[in-house]
């Protein structure tokens, strides 16, 4: 590779600047990948690690591991903090520089979400989301101290309190983390602890839509619910959350005390429509062109939950296939524009379908008119997680897990891991980093 060879940036190492870099392999340019993180995350089994189901280094992989046979690619660990797109320069911060300049000929912003809290940025100190690996140990380690917590209190009135964890938003993570909140304090707590009872702990779960998974069937929905109620969670639907605080929140008027509350709600774009200035959807997403373009800058991509694209009159959602559907297609435009060959028709996106976990082997699948629910959507649900974890070992040591967990009900990683924080109360590690992903899932 030339030092003259085209460059082409890519920010974010999720998983549509992934798809992009690895769409460039073979491409004659000097590809450089940027990410905050060192890693890749697989977000959709966060809600597992947050619940001690799997260990963190089981959905993670370091991004200059994956990449380590593209030699046309460098990864670098930084944080972009924005773009000149006269003089083509993305900025960043690096571990022990500021504004570093890096030049393209081409890019792809793929930078994701983070959480929103709808106008209120004052629920995240008491309702932490769940986006990031620290955000999953942060949740992990907030739930399992509070049944410590219990187990300390002599007094039994406040048990209750302290068992009582309150998730705000019934989209696919609230009805997840609230299916596996209910197995972990109903099936392997429930021996190991002797003041408290943990089948007694509550686990509420709020939104104001009318129905759980709302983006999903409604039958099943229904079936989603059916199983949240046999498995113990109060679904409170149709009424917002008004206020939350260190003592809990309230929701219709009614106070519900809890130590813990979690944020599986809403989420907020990337700024890279303001690095652009490029025109956003109400949300703050980059509005692109159908070849995944800004307008007037063809040599600029956004891509996944940080672009904004209609298909077929509806805007496509905010999951990982869009993401990697899309990285792929940005990925392979830039290669046959620096091979010279012609340009792809627009992007358009293939839907394999949707699911939700709900509890232990029960999955909702919604796939064109296929509607399935109960342990055969599980078990696709599970194969294809497995799958698309980004390395072979990710995906035999989950397996292996999931295998264990099903058949004991022992779970992997109950550690409460406080990184030189205070052993108890509510910081550093229930920090409120950012984001949720809620309303795109
Ligand atoms: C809890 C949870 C559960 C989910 N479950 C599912 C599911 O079951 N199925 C599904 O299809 N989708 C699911 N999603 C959604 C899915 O994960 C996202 O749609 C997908 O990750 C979007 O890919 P992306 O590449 O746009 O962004 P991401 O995968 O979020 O990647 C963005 C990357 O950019 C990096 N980055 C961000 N800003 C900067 C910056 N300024 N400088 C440098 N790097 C930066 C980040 O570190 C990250 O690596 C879930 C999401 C969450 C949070």
């Amino acid at each position: 590779m030339s030092d003259s060879a085209p460059r082409v940036v890519i920010v974010g190492g999720g998983f549509g600047g992934l798809a992009a870099a690895k769409a460039l392999r073979k491409t004659d340019a000097q590809v450089v990948l940027v990410d905050r993180q060192n890693h890749h995350l697989f977000q959709p089994l966060l809600y597992q690690v947050a619940t001690s189901v799997l260990s963190p280094g089981q959905i993670a992989s370091p991004i200059r591991g994956i990449l380590r046979n593209q030699r046309n690619t460098t990864v670098i660990l930084g944080e972009v903090t924005g773009v000149d797109i006269d003089r083509r320069r993305v900025f960043a911060d690096s571990i022990d520089r500021e504004g570093v300049a890096l030049e393209y000929d081409y890019l792809v912003l793929a930078t994701g979400a983070s959480h929103s809290y709808f106008g209120h940025d004052e629920f995240a100190r008491f309702a932490p989301g769940l986006k990031s690996l620290a955000d999953a140990v942060s949740i992990r380690n907030h739930i399992l101290r509070a049944f410590e917590q219990a187990e300390a209190e002599e007094d039994p009135k406040r048990h209750r309190d302290l068992l009582t964890f309150v998730l705000v938003g019934a989209g696919p993570t609230g009805v997840e983390m609230a299916g596996a909140l209910a197995i972990l304090v109903r099936s392997m707590l429930q021996s190991e602890f002797r003041r408290i009872d943990p089948t007694l702990a509550r686990i509420v779960l709020a939104d104001m839509a009318p129905r759980v998974l709302g983006t999903f069937a409604e039958s099943l929905s229904a079936a989603a619910r059916t199983r949240l109620d046999e498995l113990g969670v109060e679904v409170r639907l149709g009424h917002g959350v008004e206020m939350i605080d260190a003592d809990g929140v309230i929701v219709g008027g009614e106070r519900i005390a809890s130590k813990t509350v979690i944020w599986t709600a809403g989420v907020a774009p990337s700024p890279a429509g303001k690095w652009l200035k490029a025109p956003t959807d109400r949300a703050g997403r980059v509005r692109v062109q159908p070849d995944l373009s800004v307008p007037g800058h063809p040599e600029i991509f956004v891509v996944g939950d940080t672009a904004s694209l209609d298909q077929d009159g509806h805007p496509l959602a905010g999951v990982a296939q869009v993401a990697m559907q899309q990285g792929r297609y940005a990925g392979t435009a830039i290669h046959r524009r620096l091979a010279g060959e012609s340009a792809r028709p627009p992007f358009r996106y293939f839907d394999k379908g949707t699911m939700a976990v709900v509890g232990k082997g029960f999955a909702v699948l919604q796939s064109g008119r296929l509607r399935l629910s109960g342990f055969l959507a599980w078990l696709a649900w599970a194969a294809i997680h497995l799958e698309f974890l980004a390395q072979s070992s990710l995906r035999v040591s989950v397996f292996v897990q999931w295998v264990w967990t099903y058949l004991t009900g022992q779970r992997g990683a109950r550690l409460i891991v406080n990184h030189h924080g205070p052993a108890t109360g509510d910081s550093p590690d229930t920090h409120a980093e950012t984001g949720q992903i809620g309303a795109q899932r």
